[in-house]
C-alpha cells in the first residue's frame, strides 16, 4: 500500500479539476443554462436527467438518483478505485499525488479490506480444489450433474465444495491469530464465547458471491443431500410437503431438507457484503452479455446457475433479503427491464406484491418491471429442465406488466361493478400511486385508476393531491412553530438541512456564520455534523463543494451530504442564498436559546442559580419575548 493521500492534496486537486472536462470526455455533455446535461450514463433513458454543476463540481441524476464529486464519477464510471481515481485527476492536472504514512485510520482499513478481499480469494480457491481433491467431493459432482450442471457452468460460477467436519477451512486458512480473526470478520468463521472458533459453511455446494469487479465478497452454501437421502428424492418432495416446510425449502424442492440445518445458508453482513446491494449472478451475466436487454430475478442460487447452464444467461438472485431499491436501481443502470419470477402459488403472489409495493418510488418511464409466474410446484429450476429455454422465455414473454399486475391485484379486492367497489378501489390505490415519482409513468397509472373508478382524470388528480396535503399538513404540525420559507419536496426543511444544502452549494457563506460551537449543546439530528462543515470550511476558506464532500468520502454522513449537495435552486441570487442560510443558523439560534432558558428556569425553580445565571436567565428572558413579539408582527405582515 502506497500510504495516505493527504487532505490538503485532494483540498488543492479539487479546485483544480474540471468536473465538465472529466465527464465531458468520456460522457459527451450539452450546456442548459447553468449546468450541463447528458443522458445518464447510469441508467438506461432517452432524455437527458443526468445534470453536471459546475458551481458545485458536482454531477447528479434526476433519474436514477446516482451522484458524487469527479473523484467519484471515475469511481462508478471507470470502476476506479479511490486512489486510482485521485491518480487519474492528478495526471489530468500535472500534480504528482505525496503519500503519507499509514498512519490514519482510512488507509488502515483498506488495507484490512484488501485482506479480507486476498482471505476470500483464498477460501474461494480452497473450495473448488475441494470440489475436484476431496475423498467427499464426487457427492458434490455428482449432484451437480443431477442437476443437470456441465463442467464449464460450474467453473464459470466457481462452484466448489466445503467438506464435513468444523474446521477445514480454519485449519487451511487460520493459520494465525490475526487470519483467524479476518476470517471471522469476512463471515467465513463463527467465533463462540468460549473465544474459539469454527468453519461457518460444512458440507456444502459453495456459491462465491462476486462484487461487480468480480472479486469474491461472500458465499452461499446450499446443503449437500445424504447419498441415500437424493436417492428417494424425489418422491417424497411429491409426497405432500406441508406448507411451513415448502417456504423453507424455496426451489429445488426435490430433495428433502436435512434435518436441522437450512437448506441455504449465506455469508453474514460483513464490511464487503451488504445484502440489501449485491445481486447472486450480475458480474456473470455481464460477463456473458455485453448488450443486457432485460434481467430476471430469481430466488436462489441454484436457478441462477440451472438457467444459464440452459442458455439463459441473464437471471440474477437476491441473496435472502427481498429486493430493495438500491438493488432495482443497481439492475436499471444496466438494463431497460427487470422480469421479477415467483413461484405461481400464494406465497408467490404475495412475494410479487412486496416487491411491486417496493418497487414503486422507483418507477419511472424507460423503467419497465414485469411480473411472471411459474405454474404450481414448479421453480425456475425444474421448470427450465422440463422446458428448456424456448419454454421458458415464452413463459417469460406472458409476464404480468407492472400496471396490469397492479390494478389486477387491486381489483381482486374491490368489485369495480359497484359505485362502493370503485370508491374502495381508489382508496386503495391512492396511497401506492402517491410513492410512484411524478412523471410520465405516473401520470399513465392514474389516468389507468380514473378510467377503472370510472372518474375524471382531473377529478381523480384533486383527490390525489388532496391526500398528499392532509398528509404533509399534519408532519409540518410537529415541526417548528415558525414556518421555514417555501420548498420543494413533501418534507419540511429542518434548519440543519437547510443550512447545509445552502453551504454546499455557496461554500463561502460559512466565513459570516459565527462560532459554530455554540450548536453543539443542541440534540437535534446532524447538527455535529453542521459544526463540522462549518468549522473546516472557516478554516479553510478556499475549500470548493466537491473538496469538501470528498473529506467524508465513504462514510455515512458522506453520502447524506452528497444527498443535500444534489439541491439545485431554480434561481439562486446571492441574497436569497444568505437570507436562506442565515435564516436557517436564526432558527438554530433561537432554538439554542430556548433550551438554554428551560435550563435555567427549571434550575431556578429549585433554587440553584448563582447570580450570573440568575442574570443570565433575565436577559435571556427579555430576548426571547422581544425574539416573540418580532416574530408576531412578521407573521402579521
Ligand atoms: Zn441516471
Amino acid at each position: 500500500m502506497a500510504g495516505r493521500i493527504p487532505h490538503t492534496f485532494i483540498d488543492e486537486l479539487m479546485t483544480r479539476v474540471d468536473i465538465v472536462e472529466v465527464i465531458d470526455s468520456r460522457v459527451p455533455l450539452k450546456k442548459a443554462g447553468r449546468e450541463y446535461t447528458a443522458c445518464c450514463p447510469f441508467h438506461n433513458e432517452k432524455t437527458p436527467s443526468f445534470t453536471v454543476s459546475p458551481n458545485k463540481q458536482f454531477y447528479h441524476c434526476f433519474g436514477c438518483g446516482e451522484h458524487g464529486t469527479a473523484v467519484g464519477f471515475l469511481m462508478e464510471y471507470e470502476h476506479m478505485s479511490f486512489p486510482e481515481a485521485i491518480e487519474e485527476l492528478a495526471r489530468q492536472v500535472g500534480l504528482e499525488v505525496p503519500y503519507e504514512g499509514p498512519t490514519h485510520a482510512e488507509p488502515q482499513q483498506r488495507q484490512r479490506n484488501d485482506n479480507l478481499y486476498e482471505l476470500l480469494a483464498q477460501s474461494d480457491r480452497y473450495y473448488r480444489r475441494q470440489l475436484r481433491q476431496h475423498p467427499q467431493g464426487p457427492r458434490a459432482v455428482d449432484y451437480l450433474k443431477q442437476r443437470g450442471l456441465s463442467g464449464e457452468i460450474a467453473a464459470e460460477f466457481g462452484l466448489g465444495f466445503a467438506p464435513p467436519g468444523w474446521d477445514n477451512l480454519q485449519r487451511e486458512q487460520g493459520t494465525n491469530a490475526e487470519r483467524q480473526d479476518q476470517l471471522v470478520t469476512a463471515g467465513m468463521l463463527i467465533r463462540k464465547d468460549d473465544g474459539k472458533s469454527y468453519d461457518r459453511f460444512r458440507d456444502r455446494i459453495m456459491f462465491p458471491i462476486r462484487d461487480r469487479r468480480g472479486r469474491t465478497i461472500a458465499f452461499g452454501g446450499r446443503i449437500l443431500p445424504d447419498t441415500q437421502d437424493a436417492a428417494q428424492g424425489s418422491t417424497s418432495a411429491a409426497g405432500g410437503t406441508t406448507a411451513g416446510m415448502q417456504e423453507v425449502e424455496q426451489s429445488g424442492r426435490k430433495l428433502p431438507r436435512k434435518p436441522g440445518a437450512a437448506k441455504y445458508l449465506n455469508s453474514p453482513e460483513t464490511p464487503l457484503f451488504h445484502k440489501g446491494q449485491e445481486l447472486y449472478g450480475l458480474y456473470e451475466a455481464r460477463q456473458a452479455l455485453r448488450d443486457i436487454p432485460r434481467l430476471l430475478v430469481v430466488e436462489g442460487y441454484m436457478d441462477v446457475v440451472a438457467l444459464a447452464q440452459f442458455g439463459i444467461r441473464y437471471a440474477v438472485a437476491t441473496l435472502g433479503t427481498a429486493t430493495t431499491q438500491e438493488h432495482l436501481n443497481r439492475l436499471f443502470r444496466i438494463t431497460p427491464e427487470v422480469v421479477f419470477c415467483f413461484d405461481g402459488d400464494r406465497a408467490g403472489r404475495d412475494a410479487a406484491w412486496r416487491a411491486l409495493n417496493n418497487a414503486l418510488p422507483i418507477m419511472r418511464e424507460g423503467r419497465q418491471i414485469r411480473f411472471m409466474f411459474l405454474p404450481e410446484g414448479d421453480d425456475p429450476d425444474t421448470r427450465v429442465r422440463a422446458v428448456e429455454k424456448i419454454g421458458f422465455e415464452a413463459d417469460i414473454e406472458t409476464a404480468l406488466n407492472f400496471s396490469d399486475f397492479f390494478f389486477q391485484h387491486l381489483g381482486k379486492l374491490a368489485d369495480t361493478h359497484s359505485i362502493d367497489g370503485r370508491a374502495q378501489l381508489v382508496e386503495q390505490a391512492r396511497p401506492l400511486l402517491k410513492l410512484l415519482p411524478p412523471g410520465v409513468f405516473r401520470h399513465m397509472m392514474t389516468e389507468q385508476l380514473a378510467r377503472l373508478a370510472r372518474i375524471e382524470p382531473a377529478e381523480l388528480e384533486t383527490l390525489l393531491a388532496r391526500a398528499g396535503q392532509s398528509v404533509a399538513a399534519g408532519k409540518a404540525t410537529q415541526g417548528h412553530k415558525r414556518p421555514t420559507a417555501r420548498h420543494q419536496g413533501p418534507k419540511p426543511l429542518s434548519p440543519v438541512r437547510m443550512a447545509l444544502m445552502r453551504l454546499l452549494y455557496r461554500p463561502e457563506l460559512a466565513q459570516a456564520a459565527g462560532a459554530p460551537q455554540r450548536f453543539t449543546q443542541l440534540d437535534i439530528p446532524g447538527v455535529n455534523l453542521l459544526v463540522e462543515v462549518l468549522e473546516i470550511l472557516q478554516e479553510n476558506p478556499k475549500l470548493n463543494s466537491s473538496a469538501l464532500l470528498e473529506r467524508w468520502r465513504g462514510t455515512e454522513n458522506g453520502s447524506h451530504l452528497e444527498k443535500l449537495a444534489s439541491w439545485q435552486p431554480e434561481v439562486a441570487t446571492t441574497e436569497s442564498l444568505e437570507q436562506e442560510f442565515s435564516g436557517a443558523l436564526a432558527q438554530l439560534d433561537q432554538q439554542r436559546l430556548e433550551h438554554r432558558y428551560d435550563f435555567l428556569l427549571a434550575r431556578s425553580n429549585q433554587g440553584e442559580l448563582t447570580p450570573e445565571e440568575k442574570r443570565e436567565l433575565q436577559e435571556l428572558f427579555a430576548t426571547l419575548n422581544r425574539d416573540k413579539r418580532q416574530n408576531a408582527v412578521k407573521n402579521r405582515e
